[in-house]
């Protein structure tokens, strides 16, 4: 955990998020401010910079089972996916995840 990252203290339970979807080594919860009537921010729960800084192929593995699981549970068959790596590309939170955004099921 590091200890001024917004997201490992949400994977650690400080704000009471609601997680949408969990698995061992990863955690889904719903974005603050949605970009679509549905979006999700789907993580692994060890803190990782970006995708730059992901080397573990299980981890990569296990984030998109997740994404196609967490999607499945809740019955949205169509959605797109975004990383955004690095300041420029537009990553604001420096913990890997991947944004699963749909509409309504
Ligand atoms: P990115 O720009 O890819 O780093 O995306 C960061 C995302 O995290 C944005 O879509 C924010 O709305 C979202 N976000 C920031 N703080 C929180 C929070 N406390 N809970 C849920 N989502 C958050
Ligand atoms: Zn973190």
């Amino acid at each position: 955990m590091s200890e001024d990252c917004i997201f490992c203290k949400i994977i650690n339970g400080d704000f009471g998020t609601e997680f949408v979807y969990e698995t061992e080594n990863t955690v889904v919860f719903n974005d603050i401010n949605p970009k679509a009537p549905i979006h999700m921010l789907v993580c692994p729960k060890k803190h990782i910079a970006s995708l730059n800084e992901l080397e573990d192929k299980n981890l990569m593995a296990e984030l998109l089972q997740t994404v196609k699981d967490v999607t499945k549970k809740i019955g949205l068959k169509s959605y797109k996916t975004q990383i955004n790596t690095g300041k420029e590309a537009g990553q604001e939170v420096f913990h890997l995840h991947i944004h699963v955004l749909g509409n309504k099921k």
